[in-house]
């Protein structure tokens, strides 16, 4: 039942942001609230596949989604400006020329690259987190195709986003035949790539790395990046430099800095500590949710920094937050519906068309991982148009975590593929 009208206000309309919005307003829909969705930009960014932009196979047209065909015909205000200040004591979000109060507000503004202090990290690399770094990263290593000489990029940080950038950068070389000249190395601060991730996924990684001639250095922290990134040393050791003609830096990522006033509690790497509910404790009427999130599993684990934990998260908001503040209940006093969510897929993009996963125990690559991520994609993007009024059972099914959800999800993959099939043979 309805007791008030709402202002439900989201900032930040990534992965977190947009899935939370359209999901959201089916409810809000039904009881006469409001949604509010606010991003600097006016398009959705497909922040996964930045790195293909980074390497032409993508244009930046194609990884971008404007937000207002992903929310026509739904209960959703979107206004592009970019947030300057919360003031969680007045409930008010201060946007470029206009303020706005909530009733509810839910902060998804993502992450910003770490630098961890290192002397002329920042001065001297270029970040990979937004389609324009993309298309800078392009336009360099276009150059570097272009020159004679011998040239080396190197990407510190060996995670999800260096591992993919460097396996689509080395497509790129081959495919401009530059292969003998221009080389790239990943420099990992721990003792292996993807740390966290399936161990046979990583081998199986490392394989086809190596086998791209991808140069991986492990157990090598970098201590200074100088002379416009030419030079990478490990330790104070001149000996220990590494000659660069472009270096990216992928080593880490850290809660967007949004200025909040007073200062909610945040984590070192400036995330938004949540409680189970990815609620803030101090202002229960504010939710984080996404990589600007500290949401802990279990086991006291943060969740990573991934879209499928972002999407999870928004879907979870969705039906907490009408049931919390329009129906009445207080969740916290509800134990069973903390937020909790075991990754079953991990996909990883290791250059143009070229995945490798663990599905359910199992490795794939090939034609079968390109598909589970072409589905994926496709549902992603199905389920993001079909959250209000949730015509499409079938799409959103994917993002829920119940036995019928998982049977329904393998039938839809089962007709995609067949759809898939049908299309190559017609
Ligand atoms: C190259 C690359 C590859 C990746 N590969 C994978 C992968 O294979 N699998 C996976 O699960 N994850 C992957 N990730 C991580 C994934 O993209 C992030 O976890 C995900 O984007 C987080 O979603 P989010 O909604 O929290 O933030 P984002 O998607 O970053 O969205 C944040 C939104 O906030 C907006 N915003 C920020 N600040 C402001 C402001 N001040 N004012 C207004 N708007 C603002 C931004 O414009 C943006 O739209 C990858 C990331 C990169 C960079």
């Amino acid at each position: 039942m309805i007791s008030s009208n709402k202002r439900i206000v989201i900032l930040g309309a990534g992965y977190a942001g947009i899935f939370l919005a359209t999901n959201i307003a089916r409810y809000i829909n039904e009881k006469a609230g409001e949604v509010i969705l606010v991003d600097r930009n006016h398009y959705h960014q497909l922040l996964q596949e930045i790195h293909l932009v980074a390497a032409g196979f993508r244009t930046a047209n194609e990884v971008k989604i404007p937000i207002l065909t992903l929310i026509d015909g739904m209960n959703i205000k979107f206004i592009q400006s970019t947030i300057k200040q919360i003031r969680p004591e007045k409930n008010i979000v201060v946007l470029e020329s206009i303020e706005i109060k909530y009733d509810i507000l839910i902060i998804c503004l993502g992450a910003s690259t770490k630098y961890f202090k290192i002397r002329g990290a920042e001065e001297n690399s270029l970040p990979l987190r937004s389609i324009s770094d993309a298309s800078m990263i392009y336009d360099r290593v276009s150059a570097l195709i272009k020159s004679d000489n011998k040239q080396n990029i190197v990407i510190v940080g060996g995670g999800a986003t260096g591992v993919s950038l460097a396996g689509a950068l080395s497509d790129f070389i081959k495919d401009s035949k530059k292969i003998d000249s221009l080389s790239i190395t990943i420099i990992e601060a721990l003792p292996t790539i993807l740390s966290g991730w399936n161990e046979r996924l990583i081998k199986k990684v490392n394989e086809v790395l190596h086998r791209k001639g991808i140069r991986i250095m492990t157990s090598s922290p970098v201590t200074k990046v100088e002379n416009c990134g030419s030079s990478i040393y490990l330790s104070n050791d001149a000996a220990s430099k590494i000659q660069s003609s472009l270096t990216i830096w992928t080593a880490g990522v850290k809660g967007y800095d949004i200025p909040i006033d007073p200062e909610v509690e945040k984590t070192k790497d400036g995330k938004i500590i949540v409680n189970e509910f990815c609620q803030i404790d101090r202002h229960p009427n504010i939710f984080s949710i996404g990589d600007i999130a500290a949401v802990k599993d279990e086991n006291g684990k943060l969740y990573p920094p991934l879209a499928q934990i972002a999407i999870r998260e928004a879907k979870y908001l969705s039906k907490l937050i009408p049931k919390h503040f329009i129906d009445g209940i207080d969740v916290r006093a509800m134990p069973n519906e903390k937020f909790e969510y075991n990754i079953k897929v991990q996909l990883i993009s290791l250059g143009n068309d070229d995945y490798i996963g663990v599905f359910n125990h199992y490795v794939i690559s090939g034609n079968l991982a390109k598909l589970v991520e072409e589905f994926a994609r496709s549902t992603y993007i199905k389920s993001i148009k079909s959250g209000s009024g949730g015509r499409d059972i079938i799409d959103t099914s994917l993002y829920e975590d119940n036995i019928f959800a998982q049977i329904v999800s393998g039938i839809t993959f089962a007709r995609f593929t067949f759809m898939q099939w049908l299309e190559k043979k017609i």
